[in-house]
C-alpha cells in the first residue's frame, strides 16, 4: 500500500491529523498568521500562536475557524496544505487520500469548499464525515446498532450534541458555545468585578486552573477528587467504567496540585490607570462567572434529548450520554450536565482526541462507513 490514509479533524481551537496504521502524527492550534498588505501566510499552528496578541503591525494571527464557521477560506485552505505537507511531504509520488472532517456548523457552500481545497492541496480522494459520528466513532460508540446513543462534543468554538443511531445522526443541534465562550465570561467577570483586564490567554489559563462548573458547592472543593467524582448519580449504571478512567486522572491532578486548587493569582492591568495589577480569584467566583455559558451549553443538550424519539430516549437513558472535547474536561461539567439532564453523563477517554481518532478510522474502513460520508 503506496496511498496513504489521513484523516484530519479542522477544529476551532485544535486542529489533529492521523495517519493510518499509526495514529495522531499532529495536534497544534488552528491558528494562521498572516501578513495584513497581501494576505500571506507566515506561520500555521504553534509557531502561529505564539504570535497572538503579539504580532508587529503588519502581521495578524487569526483562529480562522473561531466561531465554528470558516471564517476566511483562503487561510483554511493554506493550513489544510500545510498540515499535509507536514505528514506527507511537499513531494509526494502517490498522492493521499483523505477524511477530513469540520464543525457542523459549516455550510454546504462551506463543505464542498473545504472538500476542494483538500484535492487542491494533493489529496487524490477527499471525503467529509460528520463531526458528531467522527466523535461517536473515536469514543468507541457502536453506532451502526438499532439504538440510540448521545454524544455531546463541546470544543472551543461549538457545542455539537447528537443521538445517533443505525450509522446515522438522528436529532442535532450546534450552538456557538463552548470553551472559548467560556474563557470571556471569565474576562468580562474579572473587569466587572476586580477594573482588571485580562488577555484571553490568562483567562483560558484561569478556566484550565480553578475553573468549575461546580465549585459554588462547598462539597466540590472540599471533597477529595476521588469522592467527588464518584458516582453521585445512583442511576448511572455502567456508565461507571469510562469515568473511573478520569478519577486516575484526576487524582493525578490533584497530586499536581492542579485540582485542589482553590484560588489563583491573576496579573491584569487595571482599567481606571491602565498599570499592571494581581488580584486573587477564586474557584467559586469562578463558577459564579461561567455557570450562565455553562447553562447555554447543557441548553443544548436538553433540547436534542427534548426531540428525540421515544424508543431512542429511553435507549439514552440506559446507556447514558458521552461527552468529548477539550471542553468535556472541564471540572465537574459531567456532574452539572448529569444533574441538569436527569441522564448520566460521562466523558470519553481522551476526549481531546475522539473526533481525530474516529476520521481516521473512518478513513481507514472506508468501506464500512461509506454510507455515512460524503466524497470529493
Ligand atoms: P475544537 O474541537 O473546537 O478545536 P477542542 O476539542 O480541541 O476544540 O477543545 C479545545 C477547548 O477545550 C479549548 O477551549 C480549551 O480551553 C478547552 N480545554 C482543554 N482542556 C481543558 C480542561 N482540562 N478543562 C477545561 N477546558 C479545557
Ligand atoms: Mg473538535
Amino acid at each position: 500500500m503506496f496511498t496513504k490514509r489521513i484523516g484530519i479533524d479542522l477544529g476551532t481551537a485544535n486542529s489533529l491529523v492521523w495517519l493510518a496504521g499509526q495514529g495522531v502524527v499532529l495536534n497544534e492550534p488552528t491558528v494562521v498568521a498572516v501578513t495584513v498588505e497581501d494576505n500571506r501566510v507566515v506561520a500555521v499552528g504553534n509557531e502561529a500562536k505564539e504570535m497572538l496578541g503579539r504580532t508587529p503591525g503588519n502581521i495578524v494571527a487569526t483562529r480562522p475557524l473561531r466561531d465554528g464557521v470558516i471564517a476566511d477560506y483562503v487561510i483554511t485552505e493554506a493550513m489544510l496544505s500545510y498540515f499535509i505537507d507536514r505528514v506527507v511531504g511537499r513531494h509526494r509520488f502517490f498522492k493521499p487520500e483523505i477524511m477530513i472532517c469540520v464543525p457542523s456548523g459549516v455550510t454546504q457552500v462551506e463543505r464542498r469548499a473545504v472538500l476542494d481545497a483538500t484535492l487542491s492541496a494533493g489529496a487524490k480522494v477527499a471525503y467529509l464525515i460528520e463531526e458528531p459520528l467522527a466523535a461517536a466513532i473515536g469514543a468507541k460508540i457502536p453506532i451502526a446498532q438499532a439504538s440510540g446513543n448521545m454524544i455531546v462534543d463541546i470544543g472551543g468554538g461549538s457545542t455539537e450534541a447528537a443521538v445517533i443511531s443505525l450509522g446515522g445522526v438522528v436529532v442535532h443541534k450546534s450552538a456557538r458555545v463552548a470553551g472559548n465562550k467560556i474563557d470571556e465570561a471569565i474576562a468580562v467577570y474579572v473587569k466587572k468585578k476586580f477594573n482588571l483586564i485580562i488577555g484571553e490567554r490568562m483567562a483560558e489559563t484561569i478556566k484550565l486552573t480553578v475553573g468549575d462548573a461546580m465549585g459554588g458547592e462547598p462539597s466540590a472543593i472540599t471533597h477529595s477528587p476521588r469522592s467527588s467524582s464518584g458516582q453521585p448519580r445512583g442511576q448511572a449504571g455502567e456508565a461507571g467504567q469510562p469515568s473511573a478512567k478520569k478519577d486516575e486522572s484526576e487524582k493525578l491532578k490533584a497530586e499536581s496540585g492542579e485540582l485542589i486548587a482553590s484560588s489563583m493569582e491573576v496579573r491584569g492591568r487595571d482599567v481606571y490607570s491602565g498599570l499592571p495589577r494581581m488580584i486573587t480569584l477564586t474557584r467559586s467566583e469562578v463558577t459564579e462567572a461561567i455557570t450562565p455559558v455553562l447553562i447555554q451549553i447543557v441548553s443544548a443538550v436538553k433540547a436534542v434529548l427534548e426531540d428525540t424519539p421515544p424508543e431512542l430516549a429511553a435507549d439514552i437513558i440506559d446507556k447514558g450520554i458521552v461527552m468529548a472535547g477539550g471542553t468535556s474536561l472541564l471540572t465537574h461539567l459531567d456532574r452539572l450536565m448529569t444533574q441538569m439532564t436527569g441522564v448520566p453523563c460521562h466523558v470519553a477517554e481522551e476526549a481531546l482526541l475522539c473526533v481525530v481518532r474516529g476520521t481516521g478510522v473512518a478513513m481507514e474502513n472506508i468501506e464500512l462507513y461509506k454510507r455515512s460520508v460524503s466524497r470529493r
